[in-house]
């Protein structure tokens, strides 16, 4: 009796797919038919490649059989964020803007899933540009979190959380650009890993901002994770940002003891603001490393509390730049001229407010026109938000009050972290000040909705990396999030001590009571 893929881990299941006890035609079968159950109801999904998923499987099971060597993701169903492009998929970033989008190339991160020999099983639901943190702002919809369809998964990455979460897939990728990877993870009680800013190269990563972006596996495990990583890990001459220091072997680094690893604690993460079951979780995670043979020391961060008005200057400013490529010509949604929205042309655009015809803007020229409609049609609110915030942060005369201070501030939170990695190893707390809340709690309030990201944005803006898990439960059944951040290229320590606290704990084990 071949085992039940839904029930293995992603180690184990390439380890039966290479020993034949498992065919990968049979493991891609049994999660397409766990989408094709859940879809409906998760929305994690925005496009799913059976055909093609399929057809790999086959190819892969063909050369074992015939004793060819396989990859090391042989066989290994992943979901892939729509922020990755796929040559042979649609990638829309959750935006009517790349509404049908095919890319002429696959991310490099996809390239080398590919070969890894791993079978990507479709693209992942998320916020629209990964701008969010409820994955409420993709124009197709909501994902649901499977531990209580009514609450959000959290985002941006909400759709690869969703996917892991309920068995849609063992692993799925996704980007963090302020905890997108991390606060998604810690509410759908998966594992997710941001790694150092350059560790994975983001060619091929729709652009957010790009001193943040980073791209990282969300497993059920630390192990499984490190399995992925180790994959995609590694310098690419195509991303200029990427780092060209030598991949280790992360699955090999994760037994070891951790006797003598000092773990910080902040205790500015636990003021007011700070859900008290979230509180107790992560006090009960510190006790379960003291047990591993670590110790814990209080850290000071003095510049933390800058990070969400700093990230929210950063990111959008980078936004406002990056996504002025969506201009109606080049890329994606062209609005048909002399149809549909009233744009309300801005910057200047405007060639005389005065005379509106028939209480329309006028424009300057059609030219002018068909950018400004195609935006206002392609752009969702958030992102409109980002871009004009940014757009203002940038322009002459508020350059040096907020783009150029932000920087400052955001070298002045890096050096807190390397002060505080001077006296511990790693540095754990919660991921987020709550556990998943309900869809529609925030949308209306988008300083609610940025605040979400409070303990994540910082890692980002330290460029260092962060790993999230789950570390219990509320009383209503959902999962709380802990999250460890250690010094830039730690990834070996954070996989490491995340497995060990695996090891000895189960909640990373839990399944969501997901009726399908
Ligand atoms: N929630 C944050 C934002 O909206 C982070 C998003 C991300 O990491 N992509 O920008």
């Amino acid at each position: 009796m071949p085992p039940d893929p839904l029930q293995l881990s992603a180690v184990e299941l390439v380890h039966a797919v290479r020993s034949g006890d498992l065919t990968a035609v049979a493991c891609t079968e049994a999660f397409l038919a766990r989408i094709e159950r859940t879809n409906g109801v998760l929305n994690a999904f925005l496009a799913v490649d059976r055909e093609g998923a399929l057809a790999r499987a086959a190819e892969i099971d063909a050369r074992r059989r015939s004793g060819k060597p396989l990859g090391p993701l042989a066989g290994l169903p992943v979901g892939v964020k729509d922020a990755l492009c796929t040559a042979d998929l649609p990638t829309t970033c959750a935006s009517k803007m790349l509404a049908g989008y095919r890319p002429p190339y696959d991310a490099e991160v996809v390239a080398r899933l590919r070969h890894a020999d791993a079978v990507i099983v479709g693209k992942t639901n998320m916020d629209e540009f990964a701008m969010g943190g409820s994955n409420e702002n993709s124009a197709f919809g909501p994902v649901a979190n499977p531990w209580d369809t009514s609450r959000a998964p959290g985002g941006s990455s909400g759709g690869s959380a969703a996917c892991v979460a309920a068995d849609m897939a063992p692993v799925a990728i996704g980007s963090d650009t302020g905890g997108s990877i991390r606060q998604p993870a810690g509410l759908c009680g998966i594992t997710g890993l941001k790694p150092t800013y350059g560790r994975v190269s983001r060619r091929g990563l729709v652009a957010f901002a790009s001193s943040l972006d980073q791209i990282g596996p969300m497993a059920r495990s630390a192990a499984d994770c490190a399995l992925v990583l180790e994959a995609i890990a590694g310098h690419d001459p195509g991303d200029s940002t990427s780092l060209r220091d030598e991949v280790p072997s992360y699955t090999r680094a994760l037994d070891k003891p951790l006797t003598g690893l000092r773990i910080g604690r902040v205790p500015e993460h636990f003021a007011a603001g700070l859900d008290p079951e979230v509180a107790r979780g992560v006090d009960e995670a510190f006790a379960v490393f003291r047990q591993l043979g670590a110790t814990v020391h209080d850290v000071r961060l003095p510049h933390a509390h800058h990070g969400i008005p700093t990230y929210y200057l950063i990111a959008p400013c980078e936004a406002s730049s990056n996504l002025a490529r969506y201009d109606g010509a080049h890329y994606g949604h062209r609005a048909e001229p002399g149809k549909g929205h009233r744009a309300e042309p801005t910057n200047g655009h405007r060639a005389d407010s005065g005379k509106e015809r028939d209480g329309a803007a006028a424009f300057e020229s059609p030219l002018v026109e068909m950018y400004c409609r195609s935006r206002a049609e392609g752009f969702g609110p958030e992102v409109k938000r980002r871009i004009m915030l940014g757009t203002y942060a940038l322009s002459a005369g508020y350059y040096d009050a907020y783009y150029a201070k932000a920087l400052r501030v955001r070298r002045l939170i890096r050096q807190d972290y390397l002060d505080a990695f001077q006296t511990v190893d790693l540095i754990g707390g919660p991921v987020s000040a709550t556990a998943a809340f309900p869809l529609g709690e925030k949308t209306g309030d988008p300083l609610a909705m940025y605040l979400v990201d409070m303990y994540t944005v910082t890692a980002n803006l330290a460029g260092i990396g962060g790993i999230s898990f789950p570390c219990g439960f509320t009383a209503g059944g959902l999962p709380i999030g802990f999250q460890l951040q250690g010094p830039a290229l730690a990834e070996s320590l954070l996989l490491n001590a995340t497995d060990r606290f695996q090891s000895l704990t189960d909640w990373h084990r839990r399944r969501p009571p997901l009726a399908v």
